[in-house]
């Protein structure tokens, strides 16, 4: 008998059922960062302690300036734009009290259907954006049926979001259990994911790969580099430029489970409110 066999017998399905059941090593994963709050498991801080103490301007650039990204904003308030991102953990090694990694691969720092809805906390008008964005973008996948094919292009990624992309695949996440494919042809598909921050020479390849793709379709962002361009944020801006991006995925990389809570909003087929 395959040594295989005898494998599979001993560790039985390892398929995860997520997402109809929850999964324990999604909510392992480490997010983005956010703003320490009681809400995020293992950080005690209160969530007042975001705002910024009167007369702390001389503060406010030495905690912008502990983000090699400029992920962190402070004006009247402390603001981390998960979509820039790197999990370098700089700021909550700095300033535990304000910045802590968020919990669960599906929770907080997933997948959001509006760039806007990466910043917490949440800025003015998120709502809004994010219901019209769903709205729209339901009315455009309507056509989708049950299975979708997935066109992915590596837009300059560092090789981080691949080896999740790639984990998708195998028996653990079994993507194809969601009839979810990929395909090598921009012809056949329905989805472009696209990885990396958009160097000069994939413009063109990844203009040309979206043109080709039948109607609807849909473009998911997968990855800090491919929201904002991560550690080359001051030279490149990410994939949205180039094509019209429905879903963003933060993190770097993002793990498998978000990058599956992605391609299930952008097919219609995980409900409105996945994110928060
Ligand atoms: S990139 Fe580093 S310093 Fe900036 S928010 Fe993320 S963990 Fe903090």
């Amino acid at each position: 008998m395959s040594i295989w066999v005898l494998r599979g017998l001993r560790d039985g399905i390892v398929t995860t059922r997520w997402p109809r059941r929850p999964d324990g090593y999604a909510d392992s994963w480490r997010g983005p960062v956010t703003i320490a709050s009681d809400d995020v498991p293992g950080n005690g801080a209160a969530a007042s302690s975001a705002w910024l103490p009167d007369g702390a301007a001389a503060d406010d650039a030495r905690l912008e300036q502990l983000c090699p990204t400029g992920a962190i904003e402070v004006t009247d308030q402390v603001r981390v734009d998960q979509g820039r991102c790197i999990l370098c953990g700089r700021c909550v090694a700095a300033r535990p009290d304000l910045f802590a990694w968020s919990a669960g691969a599906t929770g907080p720092a997933a997948a959001a259907a509006v760039r806007q809805a990466l910043v917490v906390p949440e800025e003015p008008g998120t709502d809004a954006a994010l219901a019209a964005a769903r709205s729209a973008l339901a009315a455009r996948t309507a056509a989708l049926r049950r299975s979708v094919h997935v066109r992915h292009v590596d837009a300059g990624s560092d090789g981080s979001e691949e080896w999740e992309i790639q984990a998708l695949l195998g028996p653990v996440y079994d993507i194809h259990r969601l009839g979810v494919f990929f395909t090598a042809s921009p012809r056949h598909a329905d989805v472009l994911m696209v990885t990396g921050a958009g160097t000069v020479g994939m413009t063109g390849p990844l203009r040309t790969t979206y043109k080709g793709m039948p109607d609807p379709k849909v473009v998911i962002a997968v990855g800090t580099d491919a929201v904002s361009g991560g550690l080359l944020s001051d030279r490149l801006s990410g994939v949205g430029s180039e094509v019209p991006v429905d879903v963003w995925v933060p993190g770097s990389p993002p793990s498998p489970f978000s990058i599956m809570q992605a391609l299930l909003i952008a097919t219609g087929k995980l409900a409105p409110g996945a994110r928060r």
